[in-house]
């Protein structure tokens, strides 16, 4: 998918999250942000073994850890807590995007080099991309409409 694709995903993603998890407006504003890092992120194996090195729970799993650790040496406020659940959030979106792609992704990578799909959508489809953006953005919209419902 586009990144503005994933970007708007892993937005959407987290507003739903604090919706319900009844997070502060700071929390959400830092964690759309890092989200937005989280989402993009994966695709830094597009020169290397793309959709598959980054694209696994394990890599997942240890940006998670990189990120936790760092956010344990800045001090773990709740604005940093949110910035971690947003870049991990930003993350697992991506994967999940790109899970409903004809190409799938390595999920098990390397223990696994079979990658796993969905649904067949084109990566690069205008269609596909437009209507996953106005989906995202929909559940953006009604998770802010029930967040500010709820303070
Ligand atoms: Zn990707």
């Amino acid at each position: 998918m586009l990144r503005q694709t994933h970007i708007i995903f892993g937005a959407a993603l987290v507003t739903a999250v604090a919706a319900y998890g009844r997070w502060s407006a700071a929390e959400i504003v830092i964690a759309i942000f890092t989200s937005s890092v989280g989402a993009v992120f994966p695709d830094f194996d597009l020169s290397t073994r793309h959709r598959a090195l980054l694209h696994s729970v394990f890599a997942l799993a240890a940006a998670f850890a990189v990120v936790i650790v760092a956010v344990s040496l800045l001090g773990a406020t709740v604005i940093e807590n949110a910035a971690a659940l947003g870049f991990a959030l930003g993350y697992i979106s991506h994967i999940l995007l790109d899970a409903v792609t004809a190409r799938g992704v390595a999920l098990f990578y390397p223990l696994s080099k079979r990658f796993y799909r969905i649904a067949k959508l084109r990566s690069g489809s205008p269609g596909a991309n437009r209507i996953l953006q106005a989906i995202s953005a929909l559940v953006l919209l009604l998770s802010l409409l029930r967040w500010a419902s709820l303070m």
